[in-house]
């Protein structure tokens, strides 16, 4: 019976899996988290505590000795993420990463034979998917920094037409940083990341910019997952249940940004957008004063708008790193290029519009200052270039709320 199986999650330390909360969803059985010292790992596996693991960082080619058969693909792979407990007690190891990976790039049109691929590091996750480009027949090229090529031999492979990172670089809290330049790949039509905090690093930001189709590790944590699960169980699962739970962690993880002029209604509407959703809310003209030490009139009064957008960016580049939360930003944000890649990399971004007539001008330096139209009519384009998703502010709170939750823009 499913629901009596004692499975679980073996690793050194565990704090911030998402395991718990993907196995739940999969299937009914008992999943817990088994934090094992190195030491201790022979006698863990020995025991009769349970009866099928997902096993992560450090155990995956430890665990290997105590097993008593191995799948091919873990062999290939020389890793095994997934121990089942057979009749007799010995253990059967397997790698469902593999899987997981063959998922997300199936979901982005996979490989055909022949064609080359390029994966950036030569580490675990690096072996499974040159492992599955390999079995789709495809040419992999490594480039890795201690390997036979470094990532400047990107210039060589003009033919690529598939680019996966395999490195943690761009990886939280190192968000915003990328190895290579996407310019060396003139024929590249896919990029994935096997990194999902951010949900787009700077690479899959680049690749957007440049029109080539992309996307996160999500995916392939999923499909091993769901692999995993019907090793447990038995039991198939279809991909359809994959991509509903894909859909949820994804909601799950962004930020939802709220846009719009002075005035619109973003403080307002973003407070109660959180409290519906059981989100933290960050009000960022808020967290600028705390920053600052002072309101943001007197700022500006003092040391002008330029001084001002810079103390934003940064505010912007800490709130933009985090997820799941929902921010209020200040209304001339949008003017600054460089505060879209921060918002966007885990974020939807929703431009709340409200009539100008309806908006206020107290405490807002630029609005008293400047002719509300004239100011409207240069940032308009650029509420339209960040947002993801438009609502217009023009009945109370709570019916904005409804509609933003409504137009499925949280999805
Ligand atoms: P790993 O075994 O430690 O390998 C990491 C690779 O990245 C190595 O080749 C390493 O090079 C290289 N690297 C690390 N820092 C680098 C830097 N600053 N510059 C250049 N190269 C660097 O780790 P892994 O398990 O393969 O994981 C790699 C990434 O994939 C991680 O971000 C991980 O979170 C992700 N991942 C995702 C999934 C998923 O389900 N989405 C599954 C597995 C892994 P050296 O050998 O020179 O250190």
């Amino acid at each position: 019976m499913e629901v009596n199986l004692r499975c679980g999650l073996l690793g050194e330390r565990l704090a911030h899996s998402y395991s718990p909360q993907l196995h739940a969803m999969l299937g009914s059985y008992g999943y817990a988290l088994f934090e094992v010292p190195p030491e201790q790992l022979g006698v863990f596996l020995q025991s009769g505590s349970f009866d099928a693991l997902n096993v992560t960082i450090p155990y995956k080619k430890s665990v290997i000795p105590y097993c008593a058969e191995l799948s091919e693909t873990a062999q290939k792979i020389g890793s095994v993420n997934t121990l089942l407990r057979r009749a007799d007690g010995t253990l059967f190891g397997d790698n469902t990463d593999y899987d997981g990976f063959l998922w997300l790039l199936q979901r982005n049109g996979g490989i055909l034979p022949g064609e080359h691929a390029v994966v950036l590091g030569d580490g675990g996750a690096s072996k499974t998917v040159q492992t599955v480009l390999r079995s789709l027949g495809a040419r992999v090229t490594v480039l890795s920094r201690r390997g036979e090529r470094g990532f400047d031999a990107l210039k060589e492979q003009t033919d690529a037409v598939l680019l996966v990172n395999a490195t943690p670089v761009g990886m939280y809290p190192h968000n915003g940083e990328r190895l290579i330049d996407l310019t060396g790949l003139p024929n590249c039509r896919c990029v994935l990341d096997l990194i999902y905090n951010p949900s787009r690093t700077r690479l899959l930001l680049d690749a957007e910019v440049r029109g080539i189709s992309c996307e996160n590790g999500l995916a392939m944590l999923v499909g091993q997952a769901k692999r995993a699960a019907e090793l447990f169980t038995g039991t198939g699962i279809p991909d359809s249940r994959c991509e509903e739970i894909l859909c949820k962690l994804n909601a799950q993880m962004q930020n939802l940004i709220l846009i719009g002029m002075p005035g619109c209604g973003k403080s307002a509407v973003g407070r109660l957008l959180a409290e519906r959703l059981q989100r933290p809310f960050f009000d960022a003209d808020a967290e600028i004063e705390r920053e600052l030490g002072c309101d943001i009139p007197t700022f500006f009064a003092q040391y002008g708008e330029n001084a001002f957008r810079t103390a934003e960016t940064k505010v912007l580049e800490r709130l933009g790193k985090g997820s799941g939360s929902v921010i209020a930003t200040g209304g001339g944000c949008v003017m600054r290029e460089e505060n879209y890649p921060l918002l966007h990399q885990n974020g939807k971004i929703i431009w709340l519009r409200r009539p100008l007539d309806r908006l206020p001008k107290d405490g807002r330096p630029i609005s008293q200052s400047t002719d509300l139209r004239a100011l409207y009519a240069v940032r308009r384009p650029m509420y339209e270039r960040f947002c993801d998703a438009a609502v217009d502010n023009c009945g109370t709170p709570e019916e904005t709320v409804a509609s933003i939750l409504n137009e499925e823009v949280t999805r």
